[in-house]
């Protein structure tokens, strides 16, 4: 008898409840997608078999957070929760003062509204939906200032997140700094496929806004997994801690906002935190008319309860390691079957490039959107696009932006699926792959005005 050669690792805890999942037919899945108008958003999660649009809010929570829940201070004002949360992102994160959000937007909307004014331009490495269109509803202009690998598909550049310092400098001798109110940086970027920024690009950029007294404005909503890359690839990380790595991360910026429905493991919340006293009275006073009272800011008590643990628990290193290392498996998985995928994997999520999943097809007939419709006709896995018409129009000149990233993103809730709904997925993804020819691209007939990719649909062509 041989040993085996490897010496394998297993999620960091065992499963004490479930929810059962529904296995629907071909026929089933057809007229769900036909009514749906071929936007997987809007199906119906009981007509989904492995739901993989997105990681926002879908996370298990621990048994620790649901016994937080039942500590809810449900009173109007000063509830003990909000000083839990207070002290949890003040330990794990470092910022100073903070304000509870319904979610991650709450807070964007709340910081736009403070920071930008007409006329203003806000630098970032790459556009997020719902960041941008609060800075354009304040009267700023998104630029994108990533490096030119990020937009590249098949670029194995291990930290695809990063900023082009050049081009950033260039964009602030023209505009002037004084019309840059904060550079917006995400850590993991979305819509590049969950890629990281290092350490290194982070001190450069912290330099180079410090050297023209511009402040960072942090999008902390998937720091944890940025942290985790760091510990794996950037040269004198091995050894530290994620949740060292996350301090020092949050040091070298001004503020953030976050969803804390992805990395802080809870199904609704987010904040915005500041080190400036003046910035966050402003915030205190703007609170009060979009979100609710500054010390709960549209949550309940036992919100953020549930919200102050699961930050704890994010930063654990053997559960981002689990977390993270459930994805490459995904990825992998799907590069063994030749699908083809946005190299290097993601933290949250395997992205699918539909543009040569899909080379029949023109970006103007919507490759990814199709292709979530065809994942989802196949197997009943559900997906989401990240393409063109998530991207949305351009508030200039009406038009459509067209994205280099034509991508599906298949999404990993934390601590919800076991591998093999992973070897389930890939299987389905694999199939599709198989028959890529018989896919048609997609019309669309009806598009709302913002946000464009929630409620769009479309007929086949
Ligand atoms: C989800 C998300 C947001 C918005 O947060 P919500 O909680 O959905 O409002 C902002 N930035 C990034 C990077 C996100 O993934």
């Amino acid at each position: 008898m041989s040993l085996p050669t490897r010496r394998s690792w297993a999620e960091p805890f065992k499963i004490k409840m479930v929810e059962p999942v529904r296995m629907t037919s071909r026929e089933d899945r057809e007229r769900a997608i036909r009514q749906a108008g071929y936007n997987t958003f809007l199906l119906r999660s009981a007509d989904v078999y492995i739901d993989l649009l997105t990681d926002s809010g879908t996370s298990a929570m621990s048994d620790r957070q649901w016994a937080g829940m039942m500590l809810g201070d449900e009173a109007y004002a000063g509830s003990a929760n909000f000083f839990h949360l207070e002290e949890a992102i003040l330990r794990y994160y470092g910022y100073k003062y903070i304000i509870p959000t319904h979610q991650g937007r709450g807070a964007e909307h709340l910081i736009s509204k403070i920071l930008i004014r007409p006329g203003h331009v806000i630098p970032g490495n790459m556009y997020f939906t719902t960041t941008r269109l609060h800075q354009e509803l304040a009267g700023g202009r998104f630029v994108d200032v990533i490096i030119r690998e990020a937009h590249d598909p098949a670029s194995t550049h291990p930290f695809k997140g990063n900023f082009d310092l050049e081009k950033l400098e260039d964009l602030i001798r023209k505009v002037g700094e004084k019309n840059i109110p904060y550079v917006s940086l995400a850590t993991s970027v979305n819509m590049a496929g969950g890629q990281p920024i290092s350490m290194a690009n982070l001190r450069g950029l912290r330099e180079l806004t410090a050297k023209y007294g511009i402040r960072i404005i942090h999008d902390a909503t998937r720091v944890a997994e940025n942290a985790y890359f760091i510990q794996q690839r950037e040269p004198g990380y091995a050894s530290r801690s994620t949740a060292s790595i996350i301090h020092e991360i949050c040091s070298y910026t001004d503020g953030a906002t976050m969803s804390a429905k992805k990395d802080a493991l809870v199904n609704i919340g987010g904040f915005l935190a500041l080190n400036e006293p003046e910035l966050f009275e402003e915030a205190r006073n703007l609170v009060v008319v979009y979100e609710g009272l500054h010390t709960y800011g549209g949550l309940a008590g036992r919100d953020m309860e549930a919200m102050a643990i699961g930050i704890a628990e994010s930063v654990e290193d053997d559960h981002i390691r689990a977390r993270v290392g459930q994805v490459q498996y995904l990825g992998e998985k799907m590069m063994s079957y030749d699908v083809p995928i946005v190299v290097p994997i993601g933290g949250h999520g395997v992205f699918v490039d539909a543009k040569r999943f899909l080379p029949h097809l023109t970006q103007t007939v919507y490759p990814a959107q199709a292709l979530a419709a065809a994942v989802y006709l196949d197997s009943g896995v559900r997906t989401m696009e990240r393409g063109i018409v998530s991207a949305g129009r351009d508030k200039e000149t009406g038009c459509d932006h067209t994205p280099e990233l034509e991508l599906v993103r298949f999404t990993v809730p934390r601590r919800v699926y076991t591998q093999a709904h992973m070897d389930v997925v890939a299987e389905s993804a694999a199939f599709v792959y198989a028959q890529r020819d018989k896919i048609r691209g997609l019309r669309m007939t009806y598009e709302p005005r913002y946000l464009r990719f929630f409620q769009a649909r479309f007929e086949e062509l």
